[in-house]
């Protein structure tokens, strides 16, 4: 019989233990797991949210993994490319408004070379003191290192499950242990790392997610991201059912328990899901928020999956919605870039002392 105020309050478990958790039921007992765990997010973040600024520059795609609505067999979709100029343009637009965090992010899209990536990375660091994380799928070894040198900082490369075979089912062309290759290269080159998976895909067990907490874990991530599934039309899962928000906010909350110093982000696809997602999340453990700042037309045209929560036409406003929304959570923004958490780990911190 598992004692769930003992768990809570260990240092490391076991998949049982994780697995228990992610399948707690009863209210009461959910709220202990979120309570704590939004005590375990105050020790090791504290109160401040970090905002990362998400520029969607191309929406083309080489691959087609099954659950996603820029797949490359999606012909509905009209697809667009931003030029160098206007990408650097975006991150202007994004550093003066005091976020310090570019997300470059498109398909898997090799029209942008080797050399326009590093140019356009260059080019934003001029400008601004700023973190670049890139998040462009899976490209060549020798192009992470040219982009390392550009400038680059972290890069982020979702497992999105550690089920090999279901793996293989979701992105035909690819296989796990190529992507986690791809992520334990990126660590040796000195990014900061994030990965994660979707929480509701087709055939995903609990057991499944339970892994993906232990995957993120071996694989000594920055930041770790565990979005809801919703079903995108003109794909193959487009009459699959949505993840569920609550196993979501559960997951969120035992991720925190057992990674303790990672960045985790209140996804935009919880928010999509649930009016009150994003604060729902950074209550239960999440201590990053990642605005989508692509300017338009493009933005609505980024349709991993549709009706994305947010789609606020002014940066200013969009910053000035988030600052209302954080402070009345009694949290408040970062004020700087919000690098890995383990660049200034105090061996020290360990969980008993805090106790
Ligand atoms: N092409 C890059 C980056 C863009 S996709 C890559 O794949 O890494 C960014 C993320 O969107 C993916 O990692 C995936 O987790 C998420 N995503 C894709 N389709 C989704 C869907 N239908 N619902 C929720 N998230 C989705
Ligand atoms: Fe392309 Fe990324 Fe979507 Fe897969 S998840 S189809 S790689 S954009």
């Amino acid at each position: 019989m598992m004692n769930l105020d003992k768990i809570l309050y260990k240092d490391e478990l076991t998949k049982e233990e994780i697995i228990f958790l992610l399948s707690l039921e009863d209210s009461a007992d959910q709220q202990k797991l979120f309570n704590r765990a939004d005590q375990i997010r105050t020790t090791y973040c504290g109160n401040e949210v970090h905002l990362r600024g998400i520029i969607e520059f191309s929406n083309n795609c080489e691959q087609n993994c099954l659950y996603c609505g820029l797949r490359e067999d999606n012909l509905s979709l009209q697809r667009y490319r931003m030029m160098p100029e206007e990408i650097i343009e975006a991150a202007k637009v994004i550093s003066n408004l005091g976020i310090f965090t570019i997300v470059l992010q498109s398909g898997e899209d090799f029209f942008y070379d080797t050399h326009e990536i590093s140019y356009i990375i260059y080019q934003i660091k001029q400008h601004a003191d700023v973190a670049i994380t890139l998040c462009l799928g899976e490209r060549g070894f020798d192009e992470y290192r040219e982009w390392k040198i550009a400038g680059a900082d972290r890069y982020l490369l979702k497992h999105e499950t550690a089920n090999p075979k279901s793996y293989q089912v979701y992105h035909k062309k690819q296989r796990l242990i190529e992507r986690l290759n791809h992520l334990r290269y990126l660590k040796t080159l000195g990014y900061q790392i994030g990965s994660g998976n979707m929480i509701g895909l087709p055939m995903q067990t609990v057991d499944d997610i339970a892994d993906d907490i232990l995957l993120c874990k071996d694989l000594d991530l920055d930041m770790a991201a565990f979005g809801p599934f919703i079903p995108s039309p003109h794909t193959p899962y487009q009459n699959k059912n949505a993840g569920d928000v609550d196993l979501t906010l559960r997951t969120i909350a035992v991720a925190r328990l057992v990674l303790k110093n990672v960045h985790i982000p209140a996804t935009t696809a919880l928010a999509t899901l649930d009016e009150d997602g994003r604060a729902k999340g950074l209550n239960v453990g999440a201590n990053v928020v990642m605005p989508d700042l692509t300017p338009n037309p493009y933005r609505q045209l980024y349709q991993i999956y549709p009706d994305r929560k947010c789609i606020n036409d002014n940066p200013l406003h969009c910053k000035a919605c988030l600052q209302l929304q954080i402070e009345s959570l009694g949290r408040k923004i970062a004020d700087g870039r919000g690098d890995s958490l383990k660049l200034n780990d105090e061996p020290s911190r360990s969980l008993s002392k805090i106790n």
